[in-house]
Formats: C-alpha cells, sequence, structure tokens
C-alpha cells in the first residue's frame, strides 16, 4: 500500500458556506488550512439559484457563483482544496487522524490526514419520505422521476405535470422553480398550514400554475422502469380516503439530515444527529475539535448564519492552537 501522509494545524471537513468561511479566516491568520470537498463541493447552495438573503448581492446572486466566490477568496490566501473521501476518523488523541480514500467507492485507504485542530463543516443532506416507489433505480423510481432536487432535475419536467411533497420553505421555493418548466405543480403537505415564511408562501399562493393539496401524504409512488413516474398513491388524514393521483414526476423537499454519520459515538450529538458545541462558541467535547453550519445547527440553517458560525469556529481553532502550541509542522511526505 502507498500513499500520503498530510499533516495540518487546521483540516476543515466540508466546502459549504462554512466550511470556507472557516478557511478565508484561517487561511488570512496563516494557519494554511486543508479544505476537504465533500461529496457535493461546494454545499447545498451549489443546488439552489437564486439567493435573494445573503447580504451585500443587493439584486440576488446564483447559488453556484455565490460558492465560487467563497472558494476562490479562500484560495486566495492560500488554503489548499483536497478532493478525497474520508473513510473513518481517530479523534482519541491530537493529532486526529483522518483516513481518506480516492473516492467512496475506493478500496484503499490513501491518504492520513493528521490535523492539529478539526473543524467539522460537514452540512446535511436531503430527508426522504421512505415509502416505496422513492428507493433509488433500478429498486425504486428515484432518479427516474423522483428526485430530491428542482434545481437539479426540473429541466427534465418540461411540459409534466408533477408533484412536491413539503411545507417549509424548501418546498415553496423549488415549487415556484418547478412553474418554470412542469405544466402543473401539485404541492402535497401532510397538514392544512405551511410553516414556511410568508413571503414564500405568499408567492406559492399566488402562481396559478401551482395547486395545493392539504392534508395529504403520499404513500407510495407510482410507476415502471420504463415509463418512470406515473401517479402517486395518497392518504388523505382529514377524510381517511385513500386514491390514486397521476403525475409524472416526484420532488420531495422536507428537510435535511446532518452529514455527521463519520462521528456517531464519539462526538455528542442531538437525537437527530446535529452535533453539540459548547456555549456560544463552535467547541464540541472534544478539545480541538469545532463545529460550525448545519452539521451542527438544527435552527437557522441559513447561508448566512453557517458563514458566521464558519468564522467563529475559525476564531476558536486559532486560540486553541495559541493556547496549546503547535506541535505539528505543516508538512506533506509520501508512504
Ligand atoms: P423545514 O422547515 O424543516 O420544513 C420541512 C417540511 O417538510 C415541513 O413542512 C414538514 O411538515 C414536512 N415534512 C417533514 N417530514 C415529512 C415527511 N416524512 N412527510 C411529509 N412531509 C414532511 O425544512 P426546509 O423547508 O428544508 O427549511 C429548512 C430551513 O432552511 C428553514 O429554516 C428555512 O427557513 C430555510 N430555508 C430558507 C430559504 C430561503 O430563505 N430562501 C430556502 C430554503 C430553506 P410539517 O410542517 O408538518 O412538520
Amino acid at each position: 500500500m502507498s500513499g500520503k501522509e498530510i499533516n495540518r494545524k487546521v483540516v476543515i471537513l466540508g466546502s459549504g458556506p462554512a466550511g470556507l468561511t472557516a478557511a478565508i479566516y484561517a487561511s488570512r491568520a496563516q494557519l494554511e488550512p486543508i479544505v476537504i470537498d465533500g461529496p457535493q463541493p461546494g454545499g447545498q447552495l451549489t443546488i439552489t439559484t437564486d439567493v435573494e438573503n445573503y447580504p451585500g448581492f443587493a439584486n440576488g446572486i446564483m447559488g453556484p457563483e455565490l460558492m465560487n466566490q467563497f472558494r476562490a477568496q479562500a484560495e486566495r490566501f492560500g488554503t489548499e482544496i483536497l478532493n478525497v473521501w474520508i473513510d473513518r476518523v481517530d479523534l482519541s488523541e491530537r493529532p486526529f487522524t483522518l483516513y481518506a480514500k480516492e473516492s467512496k467507492d475506493s478500496e484503499e485507504i490513501s491518504t492520513l490526514i493528521k490535523a492539529e485542530t478539526l473543524i467539522i463543516s460537514t452540512g446535511a443532506s436531503a430527508k426522504w419520505i421512505g415509502v416505496p416507489g422513492e428507493e433509488p433505480a433500478p429498486v425504486g423510481l428515484g432518479g427516474n422521476g423522483v428526485s430530491a432536487c428542482a434545481t437539479c432535475d426540473g429541466f427534465f419536467f418540461r411540459g409534466k405535470d408533477v408533484v412536491i411533497v413539503g411545507g417549509g420553505d424548501t418546498a415553496m421555493e423549488e415549487a415556484m422553480f418547478l412553474t418554470r418548466f412542469a405544466s402543473k405543480v401539485s404541492l402535497m403537505h401532510r397538514r392544512d398550514s405551511f410553516r414556511a415564511s410568508k413571503i414564500m408562501q405568499e408567492r406559492v399562493f399566488k402562481n396559478e400554475k401551482i395547486e395545493i393539496v392539504w392534508n395529504t401524504e403520499i404513500k407510495e409512488i407510482l410507476g415502471t422502469k420504463e415509463a418512470g413516474v406515473t401517479g402517486v398513491r395518497i392518504f388523505n388524514n382529514q377524510t381517511k380516503e385513500t386514491s390514486e393521483f397521476p403525475t409524472q414526476g416526484v420532488f420531495v423537499a422536507i428537510g435535511h439530515k446532518p452529514n455527521t454519520d463519520l462521528f456517531k459515538g464519539v462526538l455528542e450529538m442531538d437525537e437527530t444527529g446535529y452535533l453539540k458545541t459548547e456555549g456560544r462558541t463552535m467547541k464540541t467535547n472534544i478539545p480541538g475539535v469545532f463545529a460550525c453550519g448545519d452539521a451542527q445547527d438544527h435552527y437557522y440553517r441559513q447561508a448566512i448564519t453557517a458563514a458566521g458560525s464558519g468564522c467563529m469556529a475559525a476564531i476558536d481553532a486559532e486560540r486553541f492552537l495559541v493556547e496549546h502550541g503547535e506541535a505539528v509542522k505543516q508538512t506533506q511526505t509520501n508512504w
């Protein structure tokens, strides 16, 4: 087995707004951080369209463009970005060790990353409803008419009828986006009111292409490999009626799950997997390990709050290094 070992004072796991802001701060503090790209480099903003609420962009900015700017700013001050898959971590002693493979499917560990401090900004991933038919192809219709990303897949539903599930801002935003392509968008929600912000709800209510189907739960996604999605089996929880609703696409927009499985049993987390931090800091229960962004925040979950917490994590890491000394030399060796 051959590979390399990288030693760093600051290693940042994840390259969304939190991770790249941490990188901007750590690199400007001359800590020469390394950022490890996740499976979705740039994070969730790279699969969104207009970002209207990120301060500093009076006319809005496209999500991918905003993340390109974050990245360029981090690189400008010397941040190194590495695209590997972290298979497991050892946080039992400092420097911490991250075992990296070239990709998720690679057999062998190719890189050992030793980190004097670790900033976890692994973000969150879309949740699924968990009904038959939703599974990825070939078992179900996932990727064949079922999607959790309107921005990625909306284009394929030009002139078709689609269903979208959820009642939060994501569902409102994605329903609006889908009206650019679909002939009709049926927004199905399990209750009789939305939790989305008023402004987003109003836009949805005003959009003639969007039909709202209240008090409705999807029980199964119907279709075949050849035909794709043909409908959904739905249950009205008020009338207790079950029926079939014809549609050609299903978009799931019911929130997100933090990407923290790597740290189960090691770092303190709440019952849904969000990492716990101490008081107003970004410190986890292991000294030298910090958490920020959507992996740690189940409440605000905004690009701007993620960026703010990334800044805080970098400042916490910098202070930790000052207090504990910098035992690690920034090196890279082959083995
Ligand atoms: P969310 O606010 O947690 O909403 C999730 C929605 O999905 C809820 O309406 C929930 O129903 C429904 N749901 C959850 N599990 C379900 C299931 N198994 N079956 C059917 N429905 C289910 O998530 P989000 O919409 O992704 O928003 C997350 C955060 O990001 C929020 O803070 C939001 O403001 C923010 N965000 C902001 C923007 C923006 O400002 N442009 C855009 C997107 C997101 P119940 O209501 O019945 O619980």
